[in-house]
């Protein structure tokens, strides 16, 4: 893949957010389908922080994905996306196709990760 276009890239985040919001959803809805149907009226980037949730710690994992997803989305309504969130450096846009909320360039990403072995490892 040598070059990957701006809009193409955009496109690619905004499918992956809607990926993330369908999964949660249907998570939710099979534990609370009340609930999911309340979340359906609502904005999707109110979810992830919303009070019900602290009654499914099982959605962890769902909501930390939102939270990612919703970040890169802000970022890119300010016109950031795609910026390291350490030195600021662009991050490629092969890398972006990858991991569309990925939020550090390959030099900040493998000091965040030894950092993160550096802390488990005490
Ligand atoms: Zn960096």
């Amino acid at each position: 893949m040598s070059h990957t276009p701006e809009s193409q890239l955009t496109e690619r985040l905004h499918t992956e957010a809607k990926v993330r919001q369908g999964a949660f959803l249907q998570a939710l809805a099979a534990l609370d389908a009340p609930l999911a149907l309340t979340f359906e009226q609502i904005g999707a980037d109110e979810w992830a922080d919303h009070p019900a949730l602290l009654a499914w710690p099982q959605l962890q994992s769902y909501i930390i994905k939102l939270k990612q997803v919703d970040a890169a989305l802000c970022q890119q309504q300010l016109g950031l996306y795609g910026l390291c969130s350490d030195c600021e450096a662009d991050i490629s846009r092969e890398q972006l196709y990858q991991d569309p909320c990925r939020q550090r360039c390959s030099h900040c990403h493998a000091k965040h990760l030894n950092s993160q072995q550096a802390s488990w490892a005490l």
